[in-house]
């Protein structure tokens, strides 16, 4: 499909149903169309004029002489699915739709946004709307839209879905005097949607930061890897409709019951590093304030005022909002003693009082600002009578640019404080007419800033097996699937807990009375007896469940009165049996663990505090797999119960964190590996003396057939690709492992970076590269195995493992070129795995249907150089370095038996091959 640079940056735009009737649609895009005449060339097309605002009119688009980048389309509905085919036959890049009529009107409207869609993807032009308001792009002079007011240039990319809310959010930009880079309406999102254009705006100069106002995500795994590449660089704000009308609607199983709409969009937000802010204001407050290179680095807030109420009112804020007042330190207290009046606050807020000069003011500030801990602070002016509110500003700006921390204003009133405002705006000093909102703000970039530390923090490395063999799982599944039995039994579920590690109780199952107690005497007493019916969900509701049967005798009874009970109070349950499993004793805690499948970000994994009252306690937290132990101990500390697990609560112990994360851990590798699985809970995953067991674990299949196109049908985040985990020896007998980097290796990564040779350093960076920061390092580690790839070469040396080289590939986000990178160490050079590397480098690029790859090499790096001509790349010379570039799709034959790929000769292309048979003689000394 072609990407969406050309629609976005036109040269030439069509648009049809250009007309000069006043307070037409057309009319209103054709006036803003022109702003930027002199940028890109108007073709105005309506086949019943000859000509409209002095321009030449053309019957239709085939009429018009050169080729056309963008057709803006504002014809009535029914006739767009015509102009679109005419547009892609005339070979248009992109098209935007503006006209109404489609999807919202109903049966008809629907029809025809599915025709629209067929002949979209039979010419892969890319399209913008239905429905929607268009898009414009202010520093480019570009408006394709038919709003009255111009938007007004600047940093901030807006990008709404709805485009009424758009406008009016436009609206009120314009008069708080906000700037944007671009401005978009995506209407019914039959293509362009949200990852799409944060792709585009990712890498736009003109964009420093990007709000984004949700309906509904769109293809929510491009969103992902879109989100999760660029809200590292640009803060991504997003406001999303639909908090309170969504709730999870009602399902088999607790997981399904509690994770909503809302919580499922929260924490997948959160795994990307967007900010979700719930008004419209904050949207913009943000926005303008998270691109500031000073973010917060603790919730300590200082604040300065010269009236005692507002800064009461702020602090209130602070604590409500789960900031911190800050502890001003000794030595600035001691500053502020001598140099404010004595009736001065004593204490944070600092009240200056209001007949606060210039020097006074500044003395607290700059005095609040050096203070180690004070993570940030909020300027409070009220001017009185004489306040010079203005000097204070300006002041203010100045203290503010030479520190990191940010300071944020609040210069109350109207008229008095206009040019102190003007002064904040200027120097992109963030100023706000209440304290609550500037306390507010604050709070946002300090979690956007710590949520973003997190992210990417490195995690420990866990005993964890992520690859337990599982095909007996997969035989029970598909077995259970075609004989309709949806729900596993706790037997069967008990073997996925086995498979991957999952500590549970023993227990097994049993058909009668006899078997039950010959169960319980393999497991020993006290015993729990639950029924086992494809009917009963929840079991303890209709007394399904005794706890505590201490011997046979009162096994048997207890048996036959479960029996009689289940028959009374289910009277259509068909019973299978029970199951008996051990008693658990001392139990501390009662946990849930459970994933369920999300329309939009498919399988989510939920943790909270469980037990049978998990959905009145309603304490858990929700995220995305695959999950590492970062993430498994972020998922715990957003819960309630984290605090009693990490501590212990009374007379209970705290829980053994570690292997509980293992435990997260592996569960998510299990709904990792099973799309099948439609929804499970593990509740309780009880806690007894510090370890976590399950004891009753419900596992439901999906009806549905699971899409087997792609490997991993219901996540939107790639898991550790484990299918490029491959053993090989190098030319001298090592053994290497070849295997995908992952966020742990940060340290062998670092050590491999800063053992390579001057010379090898300068061949893969450009330049001599040592000890990379963490920022770097996670850049490198930490990636998303979809865009970019990286497989490290590791041996094992005297028990330690060393990172002995690394291969790259990194998809353009248009995703058709890659661009590739190699590099080896010193000692291992010329063992051939520079072209081991290469070669799964080119694999890896072949499956992700890249049409290219490519790479940058040193002239005098000839090893790599005749390594690349060896496997057929092509050698572009440039000034002083040589691009290499490798084609690796090759056109059908004129008969058309499907694409043929092909890449190297077939001597190099052995990827799977554990010895080195038949992998050629190779470059000598290579250093890449
Ligand atoms: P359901 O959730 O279908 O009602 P459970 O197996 O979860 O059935 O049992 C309900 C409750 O009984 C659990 O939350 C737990 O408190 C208690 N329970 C169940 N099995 C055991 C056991 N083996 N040891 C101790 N308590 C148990
Ligand atoms: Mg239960």
């Amino acid at each position: 499909m072609a990407d969406i640079d050309r629609m976005f940056n036109p040269r030439t735009v069509a648009l049809i149903g250009a007309t000069e009737k006043e307070g037409t649609v057309g009319e209103a895009t054709l006036k803003n169309l022109l702003i930027g005449k002199g940028k890109h060339t108007v073709y105005p097309v309506n086949p019943s004029h000859e000509s409209v605002a002095g321009l030449k009119c053309y019957p239709n688009i085939a009429a018009i002489p050169e080729h056309v980048d963008l057709a803006v389309i504002a014809t009535p509905a029914s006739t767009v699915p015509e102009v679109v085919d005419e547009c892609g036959k005339a070979g248009v890049d992109g098209v935007v739709i503006i006209s109404a009529g489609f999807k919202e009107i109903g049966a008809e409207g629907v029809k025809l946004e599915n025709e629209i869609r067929v002949i979209r993807a039979k010419y892969g032009l890319r399209l913008l709307g239905p429905n929607c308001v268009g898009f414009a792009r202010p520093s480019a002079h570009l408006n394709a839209t038919f709003l009255r007011d111009n938007p007004e240039p600047g940093s901030i990319a807006f990008i709404s879905q709805s485009g009424a809310l758009g406008s009016a959010i436009l609206d009120w930009a314009t008069v708080s005097h906000v700037g944007f880079s671009m401005f978009a309406s995506l209407g019914s999102m039959l293509d362009v949607d949200f990852g799409d254009l944060i792709d585009f705006l990712g890498t736009d100069p003109a964009t420093r930061s990007i709000i984004l106002y949700v309906e509904g995500i769109g293809n929510a795994k491009k969103f992902m890897s879109a989100a999760r590449g660029f809200s590292r660089t640009k803060p991504i704000v997003v406001l999303k409709a639909g908090k309170y009308n969504t709730g999870a609607k009602a399902v088999q199983s607790h997981t399904g019951a509690l994770a909503g709409d809302f919580e499922v969009y929260d924490a997948a937000f959160k795994r990307v590093g967007v900010v979700r802010v719930d008004e419209i204001g904050n949207l913009f407050n943000c926005a303008s304030v998270l691109d500031s290179k000073r973010l917060p680095s603790g919730p300590r807030v200082a604040m300065v005022t010269n009236a005692g109420g507002p800064g009461v009112v702020a602090s209130d804020a602070v604590t409500d909002l789960g900031g911190e007042m800050a502890k001003l330190s000794p030595d600035s207290m001691k500053v502020l003693d001598e140099h404010l009046p004595p009736y001065w606050s004593h204490g944070n807020p600092v009240d200056v009082l209001g007949d606060a000069d210039v020097a006074r003011y500044e003395t607290a500030v700059g005095t609040c600002l050096a203070d180690p801990s004070v993570d940030g602070l909020v300027a409070i002016c009220t001017p009185q009578g004489v306040t010079p509110a203005a000097e204070l500003a300006t002041t203010v700006v100045r203290l503010a640019k030479d520190k990191q921390k940010p300071v944020l204003t609040v210069w109350m009133g109207e008229k008095g404080v206009a040019e102190a405002r003007r002064k904040f705006a200027e120097n992109s000093v963030p100023t706000y007419p209440t304290p609550e909102e500037a306390v507010k703000t604050y709070m946002y970039m300090y979690r956007y800033k710590r949520n973003l530390d997190l992210l990417y923090e490195t995690p420990e490395e866990l005993p964890v097996d992520l690859m337990p063999p599982n095909s007996h799982l997969k035989l029970m599944i598909r077995r259970a699937i075609s004989g309709g039995k949806l729900l596993l039994s706790q037997a069967d579920a008990d073997k996925f807990l086995d498979a991957y590690n999952i500590p549970r109780l023993a227990g097994g199952f049993a058909k009668g009375a006899e078997e039950a107690l010959l169960v319980a005497r393999r497991i020993g007493y006290p015993v729990v007896i639950k029924i086992v019916s494809q009917d009963v969900v929840h079991k303890s509701d209709v007394g399904g469940v005794v706890t505590n049967i201490t011997s046979s005798e009162m096994l048997a009874h207890e048996f036959a009165k479960l029996m009689d009970r289940i028959r009374i109070l289910k009277p259509e349950a068909k019973i299978d049996g029970v199951y008996v499993q051990r008693m658990a004793k001392d139990v501390d805690y009662e946990l849930i663990l459970g994933s369920k499948k999300d329309r939009d970000f498919g399988a989510v994994l939920l943790f909270g505090s469980g037990g049978i009252g998990v959905e009145l306690f309603r304490d858990f937290a929700i995220g995305l797999p695959p999950i590492n132990q970062v993430l498994a101990r972020r998922l715990m500390e957003d819960t309630k119960i984290y605090k009693a697990l990490a501590h212990g609560l009374r007379n209970k112990a705290p829980v053994n964190l570690k292997t509980l994360e293992e435990v997260l851990v592996r569960f998510s590798s299990m709904v990792t590996d099973f799309p099948e699985i439609s929804e499970v809970d593990i509740n309780p995953l009880s806690v007894s003396e510090g370890k976590a067991f399950a004891v009753d674990v419900r596992i439901l299949l999906d009806p549905n057939p699971i899409d087997r196109s792609t490997p991993y049908p219901h996540l939107v985040i790639i898991p550790y690709p484990t299918k490029y985990v491959i053993p090989w020896k190098l030319e001298d007998g090592t053994d290497v492992l070849l295997r995908p980097i992952r966020p742990e290796d940060e340290a062998i990564e670092s050590e491999f970076i800063n053992g390579l040779s001057e010379e090898t350093s300068r061949y893969r960076f450009f330049n001599i590269v040592r000890n990379l920061p963490h920022s770097d390092l996670v850049r490198f580690c930490n990636i998303d195995y979809d865009r970019e790839m990286a497989i490290v070469a590791e041996v094992t040396e005297g028990g330690r493992r060393r990172e002995i080289g690394v291969g790259r590939i990194i998809a353009e986000p248009d995703s058709k070129r890659g661009e590739f990178a190699v590099v080896i160490a010193d000692s291992y050079q010329g063992k051939g795995l520079g072209r081991k590397l290469v070669d799964m480098v080119i694999d890896i690029a072949s499956e992700k249907h890249l049409e290219s790859i490519y790479g940058v090499v040193l002239r005098e790096n000839q090893p790599m150089l005749s390594l690349c001509r060896e496997m057929g790349f092509s050698l572009h010379p440039e000034e002083d370095y040589v691009r290499v570039e490798l084609p690796l799709e090759v056109e059908a034959p004129a008969q058309g038996q499907g694409q043929v790929r092909s890449h190297v000769k077939p001597a190099t292309t052995k990827t799977q091959g554990q010895s080195q048979e038949g992998q050629g003689k190779e470059a000598e000394g290579m250093s890449q």
